[in-house]
């Protein structure tokens, strides 16, 4: 709990909840009543205001509109047996957050705006927290520049924001991935490791060409040598070669993602041996052909883990064996989530 935060709330005169099916969300289309807007002018966060959500409008001379310091951060919040609401793990997106802020030349933003935005926002808005073990509240903060100015330069007022959209079960086959060899998301002294709204943009055309020869997303590797893995889609990447679990080490191209480091140290708990370390095409492809290399699968906070059915790399697909129970990835997409949802006591701290 952060201390007491001294927030402007206009609450709606009536709530839209009951036009919520909780059966039958369609991820990213329904928001919740309210939504948290804080100014920062010249350098000074204002009173932060939780009111109505609802359109804002702009001048056409936005700053984050024409150069792009705009970031983000994607996490979720559930609901337990006794409808406490819970987060996981906000205060590693806290951090992350301000890291981006400062590698796109933003403003931090203070923690009791963050979090203590993100407690007073669930607190009003706690009904739409919905129940169910696949369901959970998305919850986005972000923020963009927001001076009115055309000039190339650091804006020097920012506005952030957090909106809130209920998710339901994400259900989805096995994807087919190709291993992008062309088109890279990141380079070292980039931006890669920021959660900056360009970065998904470019990574948009790549994915689209990817689609159209049948694939569902891309394994993007390095930008010098095109050798190495780095991140999948929008999900870091792990492996399971040998029974052991193998990832990237994290650098300033790949996102350090929560769910990535969650997942390492419940494998640890559980008495995995796992690396940390670049890990090559050459490496994975010629283990999925003798055997060892078993499972390949995204991680991230949407899903927690995405096996992957098969890699597609220099026009021919390697195929991976069936997702089990028994499988490193079942198993740890059910530890994680059994902790995030406070079905199981928490002993990592991680449940906020
Ligand atoms: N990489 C990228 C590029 C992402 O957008 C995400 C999603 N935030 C991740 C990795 C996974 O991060 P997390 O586990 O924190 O959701």
């Amino acid at each position: 709990m952060t201390e007491t935060l001294n927030i402007d709330v206009t609450l709606v005169a009536e709530s839209r909840i009951q036009q919520l099916d909780p059966n039958n969300i369609v991820f990213g289309t329904v928001f919740t009543d309210h939504m948290l807007v804080a100014d920062c002018i010249n350098g000074v966060w204002q009173t932060p205001k939780i009111m109505p959500y609802g359109d804002i409008s702009y001048n056409p001379a936005l700053a984050t509109l024409h150069y792009g310091q705009s970031i983000f951060e994607g996490m979720k919040a559930f609901k337990n047996d006794k409808d406490e609401v819970l987060m996981f793990r906000p205060l590693e997106n806290f951090k992350r957050f301000n890291i981006s802020a400062e590698r796109m030349c933003m403003a931090q933003v203070p923690e009791e705006i963050f979090i203590g935005g993100l407690e007073e926002l669930l607190r009003i808005d706690a009904a739409w927290v919905p129940k169910g073990e696949d369901n959970s509240l998305y919850l986005r903060p972000f923020m963009f520049a927001s001076d009115v100015y055309l000039g190339v330069r650091a804006s020097q007022n920012y506005r952030f924001m957090i909106i809130m959209s209920p998710a339901g079960k994400y259900y989805s086959t096995p994807p087919k991935v190709k291993v992008e060899t062309e088109f890279i998301r990141a380079a070292p002294g980039g931006v890669g490791y920021a959660k900056c709204a360009g970065n998904y943009a470019a990574s948009l055309y790549p994915a689209k060409l990817a689609q159209e020869q049948g694939y569902t997303q891309l394994l993007w590797t390095d930008a010098i040598e095109h050798k190495y893995f780095e991140e999948s889609g929008t999900m870091n990447v792990m492996f399971v070669k040998d029974g052991k679990l193998i990832t990237p080490n994290t650098s300033t191209t790949i996102l350090k993602g929560i769910t990535r480091d969650t997942l390492l140290q419940i494998a640890k708990s559980m008495g995995v041996e796992v690396e940390e370390r670049r890990v090559s095409v050459e490496e994975i492809i010629s283990g999925i052909e003798n055997g060892s290399v078993t499972e390949v699968f995204g991680a991230g906070t949407a899903v927690v883990v995405s096996p992957f059915a098969a890699i597609g790399f220099e026009g021919k697909d390697y195929a991976l064996p069936a997702i089990t129970d028994d499988s490193m990835s079942t198993r740890l997409k059910n530890a994680l989530n059994d902790i995030r949802t406070g079905k199981v006591e928490d002993t990592f701290g991680w449940v906020w």
